[in-house]
């Protein structure tokens, strides 16, 4: 599996389930993408395993 893939996370402040599209073509990169429910920025720290497989964690900024 390669490039552009869909993650589902759930949103840090206002706890809704939202979709962030991962770049797998990365092995590691943490960016800043605003909730697309309540507009607050989210940082994603995004982890590609040797599958391919991304893994994203949610957390503030300025933390
Ligand atoms: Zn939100």
């Amino acid at each position: 599996m390669q490039g552009l893939q869909s993650v589902r996370l759930q949103c840090a402040f206002c706890g809704e389930p939202i979709e962030v599209l991962v770049d797998c073509s990365v092995p590691e990169q943490s960016y800043v993408e605003d909730c697309a429910v309540c507009c607050r920025p989210l940082v994603l720290d995004v982890v590609v395993d040797e599958d391919g497989v991304p893994s994203v964690a949610v957390r503030y900024e300025n933390e």
